[in-house]
């Protein structure tokens, strides 16, 4: 998808937005944000609209875009998320500078702006309960019914209202609400709760309030306040417009402003959750380690599983803003990866399953230092040292007693191959454990002629990774699979029953270059003919742990070829 990329098409915000400078509106300038509530780690989906609304900034000379907190829900919400944010926000590449704001900034605001609603008859304080509010709501094809409250006086509400702030009364007893209409066909318009009373600690305002406004009258407002120019999010909020817009321009005289709300899509993968709610419930019940569990689609478990922010800039601007659904396969973004990891990855040799070999011809005590490229394209990643000793591991899976077949370019005995960077070896002899006959050991020889050279006579041409089993170090490596076995993990409705098992497999004590020691964590490696990996945070200096980022090919593509293909027939 790179060289024959076909030219990206503007997509319809960018498009609204180039017409709406073209026109001069707004002055001139576009304002976007991004409003994260700060209950949960971001993930892959809140890159998509990270990469949108920031991108957006980026793009056009007179544009900002501010990082706000929704922070209203405070049980929920806390400074470790708040941080976590910001630090994931940083790391992809984006800069709020000093637009960064909190829902809560606005509090005094919004409760002056609550009272307008009332002194002006759009709002009325409602003593029922909220099994009553959703009784009254009424439902799809019936309307709702009025509340008893709704025509109470405005003096009578703001005192009421003044006193719900006061801490007069319990929390659930009165709500403030919008009055609008109980037989909308919008539910979103039946009289919404504007503030309910919460006795809640807040992490930014303590305990100056009982009271908390809702989302929908936060939203809207904290985007006029900041002078938004065009909100943007997602589809599910495409019925809550008409309230989105009922509220400014109610309130239009008292704010000026009226942001533009555009929806688009949601971001959903295949074999994976995007929703903070089912995210948390996999932390909380061990099923992962953490957040930042390299299986977890957070952007803290990308970075962690050896994502760079590049591929996922990629991966969001390759699938595009649309309202059409947005479901993407898990291997489109792993692609991005290994395209992006390709090209600055340096290279390392490491073995996962490793099988000693002992070179009988070569000096029992030589320790020879072999200079070898990082990359084997660009020289300007420089080399590094790897050594060649008697005795080495190369991988289980490069020996056959009996080659399977031609295509098996590998180790088999009485044959030759070439160690990467190092020489051609042959194989004498096979040791097998005497009890259960599996293979301990290989006795070769080696072709001193052969380092940098082609042997003489004859031809060699599998070429197989090996490690000095002397100059070597040993490490954790970690292999990842999908969380779920299904593509949907709702299926069947209940998505813990569908984790896979077998997500992590861990391998200790594998041999790993001696030159990797000196690597720091969140480095990423391609482990020649292996696939890409990541130094964990977790690593220590005697034990080294790295994380597979991603296979060198999509081995998933593989499988589900066949079926493709049984699907097309
Ligand atoms: P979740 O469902 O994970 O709880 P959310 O929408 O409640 O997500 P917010 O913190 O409110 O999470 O999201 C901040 C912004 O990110 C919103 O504008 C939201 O629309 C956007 N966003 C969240 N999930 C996705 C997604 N999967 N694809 C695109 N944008 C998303
Ligand atoms: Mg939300």
């Amino acid at each position: 998808m790179s060289a024959n990329e076909p030219a990206k098409t503007v997509d319809f915000i960018r498009r609204i937005i180039a017409e709406d400078l073209a026109a001069g509106k707004n002055g001139g300038k576009v304002t976007t944000r991004f409003p994260p509530e700060p209950n949960g780690y971001l993930h892959i989906g809140h890159a998509k609209s990270i990469c949108l609304n920031f991108g957006i900034a980026q793009e056009n000379a007179s544009s900002i875009c501010h990082l706000r907190f929704d922070d209203t829900n405070p049980e929920k919400e806390n400074e470790e998320y708040i941080e976590s944010i910001k630090k994931d926000v940083k790391w992809l590449g984006f800069d709020w500078k000093s637009n960064l704001f909190f829902a809560s900034d606005y509090f005094d605001k919004l409760f002056e702006l609550a009272k307008v609603l009332i002194q002006n008859g759009d709002a009325y304080v409602c003593s029922l309960s909220a099994d009553e509010i959703r009784e009254y709501r009424g439902t799809l094809t019936e309307p709702g019914k009025n509340s008893p409250d709704r025509e109470q006086s405005p003096e009578v509400n703001l005192d009421l209202f003044l006193r719900m702030r006061d801490g007069e009364f319990a929390d659930g007893s009165y709500t403030l609400r919008a009055k609008i209409d109980m037989t909308s066909p919008n539910i979103n318009m039946r009289d919404p709760a504007i503030y309910r009373i919460r006795r809640a600690t807040h992490h930014q305002t303590g305990d100056k309030w009982c009271i908390y406004p809702i989302y929908d009258f936060t939203h809207c407002i904290s985007d006029a306040l900041e002078a938004i120019t065009h909100s943007l999010c997602t589809l599910e909020f495409e019925d809550h417009r008409p309230l989105y817009d009922w509220f400014l321009d109610r309130l239009q005289p008292q704010l000026k402003q009226h942001p533009q709300q555009i929806e688009f899509s949601r971001l959903a993968l295949d074999y994976t959750v995007v929703s903070k709610r089912k995210l948390i419930k996999l932390v909380n019940d061990g099923f992962v380690a953490g957040w930042d569990d390299p299986r977890m689609p957070t952007i803290s478990g990308l970075r962690r599983r050896g994502y760079t922010p590049e591929s996922i800039r990629n991966f969001c601007s390759r699938i595009g803003i649309t309202k059409t659904p947005n479901n993407v396969e898990i291997g489109f973004l792993e692609g991005c990866l290994r395209e992006d990891l390709e090209n600055k990855a340096l290279r390392a040799m490491a073995i996962l399953k490793p099988l000693k070999v002992v070179i009988d011809n070569y000096p029992v005590d030589k320790v020879e230092e072999i200079t070898a490229p990082n990359h084997p394209q660009n020289q300007e990643l420089g080399n590094r040292t790897i050594y060649m000793t008697r005795e080495v591991y190369i991988d289980r899976d490069d020996f056959m007693e009996v080659a399977p077949n031609k295509k098996f370019k590998r180790l088999v005995t009485g044959k030759e191959v070439r160690l990467r960077n190092s020489y051609v070896i042959k194989c004498e002899e096979v040791i097998k454990d005497p009890n259960s006959g599996e293979i301990v050991e290989l006795r070769c020889s080696y072709d001193e002629n052969t380092l940098n050279a082609n042997p003489e006579g004859r031809k060699v041409k599998g070429v197989i990774h090996w490690v000095s089993a002397t100059q070597s170090i040993k490490a954790e490596i970690r292999l990842y699979d999908r969380l779920f076995v299904n593509a949907n993990p709702e299926d069947g409705g209940d998505f813990l029953a569908n984790i896979n098992p077998s997500s992590l497999t861990t391998l200790k004590d594998c041999p790993i270059e001696s030159s990797l020691v000196k690597a720091n964590s969140g480095d990423t490696f391609q482990f020649e003919r292996v696939g890409y990996f990541s130094k964990d945070p977790d690593s220590t200096e005697e034990q080294p742990i790295f994380n597979r980022a991603v296979t060198l090919r999509d081995s998933w593509a593989k499988i589900s070829e066949p079926r493709r293909e049984q699907r097309k027939r």
